[in-house]
């Protein structure tokens, strides 16, 4: 075991605080990585003040990682000491169940093991703790290679919200001659707006805020609707192929899944504290498709990160200090985040 810092809360109430805590030493498959950046996921706000229930105390979250490899065991030959690496939402699974073995880890039968709050194999009764923090140890499997061409502070969001974006796009085959829409211009939903741009569709990006029409713009986004102006939501009726909805807060879904053609399919990624009520009678209504995703596999995860390299797709981000991560989540809240905080790891020590 070594001796680690991080930040960590000690109940749903407290703020992020200075946190030492031991992690184990790396064993044969094994991967310690030295934290240069850790993105800021409002999973991270849901899980330290307990919003989906099942947060484990202390709580270390983070699972956005890029950092530079210190040491490697001695089965591991993908890594070695002085390479970049990536690490995301995941850093174990059953690896035998059948979404294992299809690599679709995230949907591993007896659960994959978070990054952070996650039952930790190495430790008995022990939580996972993630990326705000000093270093982290990471089976071989559940690390990522990261394009050289990247800038890695913008790279780090990719291992969630890039992924969490890429995966539905790619599963529900956007492309070009599809009009999309994505729902909420913040961290999840600007990724959305550059990846599904990337993909070759029409981009209409939903926002509460119109502050943020000129960046939808310059994203990507083809045409940007003011959520809360109830001609404009009209004006868009069922012309929709697919839409992407990443908001973090309670809100009217039936008024995006009437925006669907016939068939047609809405894929919700944001997660509410509070369940969303479907109307029955919004899916009805012209046979569409309601649907939810989470994350992606680690060989998809690699695949985006390698799409992105192709694209020259970063994450905009504003780079903060550890000790602000409280007023980061004070406007993440707020929707004032432009559009991913990414914490410079340098700044724990
Ligand atoms: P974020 O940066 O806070 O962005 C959420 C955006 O939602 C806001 O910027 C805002 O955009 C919009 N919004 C907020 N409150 C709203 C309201 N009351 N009504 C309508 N729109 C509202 O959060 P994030 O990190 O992108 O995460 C988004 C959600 O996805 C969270 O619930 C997170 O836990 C979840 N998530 C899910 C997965 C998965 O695998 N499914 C993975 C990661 C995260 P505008 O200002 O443009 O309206
Ligand atoms: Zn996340
Ligand atoms: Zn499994």
């Amino acid at each position: 075991m070594f001796s680690c810092i991080g930040y960590a809360a000690e109940s749903p109430k407290d703020a992020l605080a200075p946190f030492t805590f031991e992690r184990r030493d790396p064993g044969v498959d094994d991967i310690e990585i030295k934290i240069q950046y850790c993105g800021v996921c409002h999973s991270d706000l849901h899980t330290v003040r307990d919003e989906w229930g099942g947060t484990m105390y202390p709580c270390v979250p983070g699972h956005e990682i890029i950092g530079t490899v210190t040491r490697v065991g001695s089965a591991v030959t993908s890594f070695k000491a002085g390479d970049t690496a990536g690490v995301g939402c995941m850093v174990d699974s059953c690896r035998e169940c059948e979404s294992c073995r299809k690599g679709l880890e995230q949907y591993c039968k007896p659960g994959f093991v978070g990054t952070y709050n996650g039952p930790d194999k190495h430790i008995e009764g022990g939580a996972t703790y993630g990326g705000y923090s000093s270093h982290v140890v990471v089976d071989k499997h559940f690390v990522l290679h990261i394009p050289k061409n990247l800038d890695l502070a913008g790279v780090a969001p990719l291992l969630c919200a890039g992924i969490t974006t890429y995966s539905p796009l790619k599963h529900w085959k956007v492309g070009p001659g599809q009009k999309v829409g994505i729902v909420g211009l913040g961290g999840l939903g600007h990724m959305g707006v550059k990846i599904a741009h990337a993909m070759g569709a029409k981009v209409t990006l939903f926002t509460t805020s119109p502050g943020k029409s000129d960046d939808a713009r310059k994203l990507g986004a083809d045409e940007v609707v003011i959520s809360k102006d109830a001609a404009a939501m009209a004006a868009q009726g069922e012309t929709f192929d697919f839409i992407l909805d990443t908001v973090a807060a309670d809100h009217d879904i039936n008024a995006y899944l009437g925006l669907l053609k016939p068939d047609c399919t809405l894929v919700q990624v944001g997660a509410p504290e509070k369940p969303l009520a479907v109307n029955v009678f919004s899916v009805i209504w012209r046979r569409r498709n309601f649907a939810g995703s989470l994350i992606g596999g680690i060989a998809e995860t690699q695949e985006m990160l390698d799409f992105c390299a192709k694209h020259n797709i970063t994450a905009d981000i504003e780079m903060i200090k550890m000790d602000e991560i409280e007023t980061a989540y004070t406007r993440m809240l707020k929707s004032d985040v432009k559009y991913r905080f990414v914490i410079d790891m340098a700044s724990l020590a």
